[in-house]
């Protein structure tokens, strides 16, 4: 298949801000989702109190389930809507703070503390700001990602985990000439490439 035809996809931030006031977020599972069931012991790995990342995180359930298990969670969302749906559809309560490094980002976080959600973009990230990860759970955030920007955000990604983290990753497969994206297709070829 031909993954040329979508090397020019973009959507924009205020896009994705559109989706969410629009309720057109498809990609939301309100279940989570059954393959972080199906790894989670290789994103684990026997270890407990990790710190796990994710990446454009939406408002995913997993993140609560991680929490829940003892995990301490970072997520990272351009939309606000998203991130207060989050802890208000589980009735968590939560405080909002400035992140100084960041100008315009808010940081949201539970007030049991193991849950943090960054409202920006995940491009003004580093490591001096949200520290290094154990793990990491990327579904729908590399095929959300414009392909222009996967080399950006495969190295940033890279740069966010420890040496012993585990990163689980999922993709979609289907012809990318009959559907435009997002989902973009990612094949297994670029994710070696991106992230060796
Ligand atoms: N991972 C989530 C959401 C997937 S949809 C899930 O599994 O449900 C992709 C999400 O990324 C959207 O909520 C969108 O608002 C957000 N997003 C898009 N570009 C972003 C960026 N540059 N930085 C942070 N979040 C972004």
């Amino acid at each position: 298949s031909d993954v040329e035809s979508q090397k020019e996809g973009v959507v924009t931030e205020e896009e994705w801000l559109q989706k969410w006031e629009m309720g057109n977020i498809g990609f939301h599972k309100e279940q989570g989702h059954p393959l972080l069931q199906k790894y989670l012991d290789v994103l684990l790995n026997g270890r407990s109190g990790l710190r796990i990342f994710f990446p454009l995180c939406g408002k995913a359930v997993e993140m609560k389930w991680l929490a829940d298990m003892g995990h301490s969670v970072v997520g990272v969302e351009v939309s606000e809507q998203a991130v207060k749906e989050f802890f208000s559809e589980h009735n968590l309560p939560y405080c909002e703070e400035p992140v100084p490094e960041i100008s315009g980002a808010k940081m949201f976080q539970s007030t049991s503390g193991n849950i943090s959600l960054y409202c920006c973009s995940i491009y003004d990230l580093s490591s001096s700001i949200v520290g290094k990860f154990d793990g990491v759970w990327d579904r729908g955030a590399l095929v959300a990602v414009n392909p222009c920007d996967r080399q950006r955000y495969a190295s940033l990604m890279i740069s966010l985990v420890e040496k012993n983290s585990s990163y689980l990753l999922v993709t979609v497969s289907y012809d990318p000439n009959k559907h435009k994206g997002p989902p973009f297709y990612v094949p297994e070829s670029e994710v070696k490439s991106l992230f060796g």
